[in-house]
């Protein structure tokens, strides 16, 4: 039988370990299984998709800055995606894609299942406004964090964010200007890709409190100028992207193949790679 055929689309990509995640994912489960990174601008997405679909492409993951693009294309949407308005897993089917996100499901798995953290009343600040914080923001709110305040550069965005989430006493939008001023978090959230852009405003030490998990949604390189920041301010927990990004990937695959693979092993070892990126203590 011939592998069925996937492939992560983003922009940059090449940083991924989809792939090998997914490798690792098809051999422990026996599926004969093709996985890609497709490097692709914006303006090309849309093509570069309708070609993989014509090779065969049966399935595919989304990463930035692609994945509210995803969400306007599909045919087909899940409830959490239309939630977040963006979209990080692609089905195909009946012709057309079918579009669902993964991402708040990841997280919530890494940081309760795997970190052991009780994310209930937790007052929250997430930086950050694109497709990933709009994919974690309503899965924190189900989880039952206290309130979140939601900060971006472009503050229509984080408005748009806020509104979406139909909670107006317990989400709130703020300015990076607003940080001295906001008091202690019990989480704090990266969610920007500030590493890879500019590096990230500076953000107050006041910010963290003797119980704040300090979560970066990146991993690797990308990961280290927020975590250093949180381990400098005596963060309770600085914990990196690398176990969200394991178990968003075992929800992708579980809704492609109806399996959802073990990720303790791939972790481990990606962890192995990755060790003095993260602290949880
Ligand atoms: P998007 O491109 O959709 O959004 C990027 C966000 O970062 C926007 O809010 C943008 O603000 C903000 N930003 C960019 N540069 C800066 C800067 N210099 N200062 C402040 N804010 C900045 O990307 P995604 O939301 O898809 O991804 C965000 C991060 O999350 C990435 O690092 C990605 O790798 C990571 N991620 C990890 C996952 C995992 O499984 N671990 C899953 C998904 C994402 P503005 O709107 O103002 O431009």
């Amino acid at each position: 039988m011939s592998p069925s055929r996937h492939a992560v689309f983003g922009h940059p990509v090449a940083h991924s370990l989809s792939p090998r995640i997914h490798a690792a994912f098809a051999a422990q489960t026996g599926i004969a299984l093709q996985y890609e990174a497709i490097e692709v601008a914006p303006e090309a997405f849309t093509a570069s998709l309708a070609s993989f679909a014509a090779a065969g492409g049966s399935g595919a993951n989304v990463t930035l800055p692609l994945k509210e693009a995803a969400f306007a294309l599909c045919a087909d949407t899940s409830a959490r995606a239309r939630r977040a308005g963006a979209v990080n897993t692609l089905i195909r089917e009946n012709g057309g894609w079918r579009g669902d996100n993964t991402d708040g499901a990841g997280l919530l798995r890494d940081l309760g299942d795997r970190q052991g953290l009780d994310l209930r009343e937790r007052r929250t600040l997430l930086l950050g406004a694109g497709g990933a914080a709009r994919g974690v923001a309503p899965a924190l709110l189900d989880a039952g964090i206290g309130e979140l305040f939601v900060i971006n550069r472009d503050s229509a965005r984080a408005d748009a964010l806020v509104d979406a989430q139909e909670q107006p006493g317990r989400v709130h939008s703020r300015y990076y200007t607003d940080l001295t001023a906001l008091g202690e978090f019990d989480l704090i959230v990266n969610a920007t890709s500030a590493a890879r852009n500019g590096g990230l405003q500076k953000l107050p030490m006041s910010l963290v409190g003797a119980r704040t998990a300090c979560v970066d949604l990146s991993y690797g390189e990308a990961s280290i100028p927020f975590l250093a920041w949180a381990r400098a301010a005596s963060a309770h927990d600085a914990v990196d992207g690398l176990g969200m990004l394991v178990e968003q990937a075992a929800e992708s695959f579980a809704l492609w193949h109806g399996v959802r693979p073990e990720t303790d092993g791939v972790y481990a070892e990606l962890r192995g790679r990755n060790a003095a990126l993260v602290t949880a203590d």
